[in-house]
């Protein structure tokens, strides 16, 4: 390494870095020659004697020659580095002075009074002022107005900076500059304190970052709002949620959480496409933030769900908004020129009566809400009696795995009726439990807290297990019926249900054309494709789907045909009523008419009475199921009533 830098060395340079070597390899070789020269000329002995006693006088000649020759040689080394040195210093100053120039930074200086001294051509961009205009002017000049309205806080001046050690140092800190223009900017600066030949002068390099401020707030803006209809979003909700219950704790304050969800607004996404579904939200937005006071939150959470907060609400107040929500919402909504009506349900969760935390309070309100949807009802405030989360929800979540162990489930079977023939289809399993001290427990209360937890996959084993070793038992004294079982949302994304349904079914005698599976447009549609491959494995075994509670859900008949579905149920709700309710009616006669053009066959739930039977008759309905058949019954009551009640009814087996 050191042969290879020597031998690319200039002489120069050489000099510089070994001229005192040098000036000793001379004075050396100098004796050496003299010795040589003075033994041959002069015969007096050999070499070795000249060189190592010379005459006496000769000698003090030679050692002030070769001092001379090595002195020399140190100046010229001492004063070629010097002026290498000055020659890199000089290159550094002109470089700097470069990169003063290019640097986009705004590079400042400032002397002990605050007078400009330096001002390079990132300030010039910045600041918008000519180096020369600024020179030697007071650095307030750059600096907003001190203590501005709303800025006082922020305001922290170069002259206050400087002062205080806070600015002063490697550690960057946020200030507000102004243009030439007069408009103030935010800029980050850093300030170093110098002595210039006992001088104190302040250096400051300062980055204006009002554009990069922009884009976090586009950033943020994308985080935290909806695209939709510019409110805020679920994050931000959640955010403003936590702060203003910690602020409600502290000062001891009610607040109220409101949850609305528009119902059945997919079908206006389906039917009109997702632009026009895209106007009909940011109207739902712009009704909903009209009502509100400024100090209010509304935000949409997703889909078609929205958020208000209330921040200082009692109950009675929070009724009063969920009226005047319900009231505007009631208002069609003029789509294209079309009137278009939506149904909301709104559920309402009160801090601190009903959750002290965020997470609590609007699982409560969501409760609240579906209940509300369920009913049919506008709003309701969340009651802790009617929560599946409630202490008698979960008590009973912690003895249901027992009590499917423990037999303590039962099946109640309620037959269907083909309504032309007036043969009988099959009968629908249905669960219920037995509870040692709370006596019968009907489904609806234990089905969503056993997908909840978990348990449905072994309550759906149970009920699908006993529900064909029933169809085993008919069969045997001679009654062949199909029987159809619920399935829940949870079972059909469970990838191993068609393993369940083969294992149930290997377990009897029955085909599995015998079984029909009963599935809510819900299940089906809070995972489309991963449902459809499940429908399309079960349809392979040979059991057949049939879509429960039609019309309650989401789903439209035209998307159905896409699915691998056999029947469609139509909501007990549509039709318990049809007889007197001319809507009901109408919807129950064109969903039988799409049903049948789509090749499914339908069965009306909830029929109640001779007149809807009739009138089901009438519209082309394959088949019937209702109290105006029969009650769920317990097996024996079954058998009894195949035996005797349905033929004396005309209906046949
Ligand atoms: P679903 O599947 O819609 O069952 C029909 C419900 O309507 C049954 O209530 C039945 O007793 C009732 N019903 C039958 N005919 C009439 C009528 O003419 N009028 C009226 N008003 N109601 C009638 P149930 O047995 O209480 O079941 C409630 C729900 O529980 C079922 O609704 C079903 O979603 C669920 N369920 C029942 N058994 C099971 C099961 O084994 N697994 C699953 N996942 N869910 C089940
Ligand atoms: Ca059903």
């Amino acid at each position: 390494m050191t042969d290879q830098s020597s031998k690319g060395l200039s002489t120069k340079e050489y000099l510089t870095q070994k001229g005192g070597w040098l000036g000793l390899v001379i004075a050396v070789l100098y004796w050496f020659v003299e010795s040589a020269f003075d033994s041959a000329l002069f015969h007096e002995g050999v070499f070795w004697e000249r060189f190592f006693s010379p005459d006496p006088n000769e000698a003090w000649m030679r050692l002030l020659i070769v001092t001379l020759f090595i002195f020399i040689g140190v100046y010229i080394e001492t004063t070629a580095r010097e002026k290498t040195l000055e020659k890199q210093k000089r290159q550094v100053e002109s470089s700097f002075g470069e990169i003063l120039e290019i640097a986009a930074d705004a590079i400042i200086m400032i002397d002990a009074a605050h007078r400009i001294t330096l001002f390079n051509r990132g300030a010039e961009a910045i600041f918008g002022y000519d180096a020369v205009e600024v020179m030697g002017r007071p650095l307030t000049l750059l600096m907003p107005e001190p203590f501005r309205k709303g800025h006082a806080a922020h305001i922290q001046s170069f002259g206050e900076g400087l002062s205080s050690a806070r600015l002063i140092g490697d550690r960057v800190c946020p200030i507000f500059g102004r243009r030439k223009n007069g408009e103030e900017f935010p800029a980050e600066a850093s300030i170093s304190k110098l002595d210039r030949n006992g001088e104190t002068v302040y250096t400051s390099i300062l980055r204006d970052v009002s554009e990069r401020q922009k884009a976090d707030k586009t950033i943020r803006k994308l985080a935290f709002y909806d695209s939709v209809t510019g409110l805020i979003n679920r994050n931000r909700f959640n955010e403003i949620l936590r702060e203003t219950l910690k602020r409600g704790a502290e000062e001891d304050k009610s607040i109220a959480l409101l949850l609305l969800d528009l119902d059945r607004f997919k079908e206006v996404n389906d039917t009109l496409g997702h632009p026009r579904g895209d106007i009909l939200l940011r109207e739902v937005g712009l009704r909903l933030k009209a009502l509100l006071r400024p100090s209010d939150a509304v935000a949409r959470l997703g889909g078609d769900e929205f958020a208000l907060l209330l921040p200082l609400a009692e109950e009675e107040h929070a009724r009063f908004v969920a009226a005047k929500i319900m009231a505007a919402m009631g208002k069609p909504f003029k789509l294209d020129g079309f009137p278009i009506s939506l149904e909301t349900s709104l559920g309402i969760a009160l801090f601190p009566g009903h959750g002290t935390q965020a997470g609590t309070l609007l699982q409560h309100a969501d409760v609240a809400m579906y209940e509300a949807k369920r009913r049919g009802c506008c709003f309701l405030i969340y009651a802790p009696e009617e929560d599946h989360h409630s202490r008698r929800q979960l008590a009973l979540m912690g003895s249901l795995r027992d009590a499917i162990e423990d037999d303590q489930l039962r099946l109640h079977f309620q037959p269907k009726i083909h309504l032309s023939t007036g043969k009988l289809v099959g009968v629908e399993a249905l669960v219920r439990w037995e509870h040692p001290e709370e006596g019968m427990i009907p489904p609806d209360q234990f089905i969503l807290p056993a997908e909840q937890t978990g348990l449905i996959r072994p309550l759906t084993e149970w009920v699908l297990r006993e529900a064909l070793l029933l169809c085993d038992r008919l069969s045997q004294i001679g009654i062949s019926i199909n029987i159809a079982v619920n399935l829940s949302a949870r079972n059909l994304h469970d990838p191993n249900l068609p393993n369940l349904v083969l294992s149930a079914l290997g377990n009897c005698h029955v085909p599995p054309s015998f079984l029909e599976l009963e599935l809510t447009e819900s299940a089906i549609m809070t995972d489309e494709e991963g449902a459809q491959s499940v429908l399309e494995k079960l349809r392979g075994i040979g059991v057949r789907i049939a879509i429960d509670d039609f019309g309650v859900g989401y789903s439209s008949l035209v998307y159905l045909k896409k699915l691998a579905v056999d029947v469609l149920k139509i909501d007990k709700s549509f039709v318990k009523n049809m007889s007197s309710n001319e809507d009901d009616a109408i919807i129950v006669r064109s969903t039988i008419d799409l049903a049948h053009n789509l090749g499914l066959k339908v069965i009306a739930e909830g029929v109640e009475n001779k007149e809807t039977w009739d009138q089901l008759a009438a519209l082309g309905c394959d088949t019937a199921q209702g109290y105006y058949v029969s009650r769920p019954l317990p097996e024996a009551k079954l058998i009894k009533w195949l035996k005797e009640e349905a033929p004396q009814r005309g209906w046949s087996l």
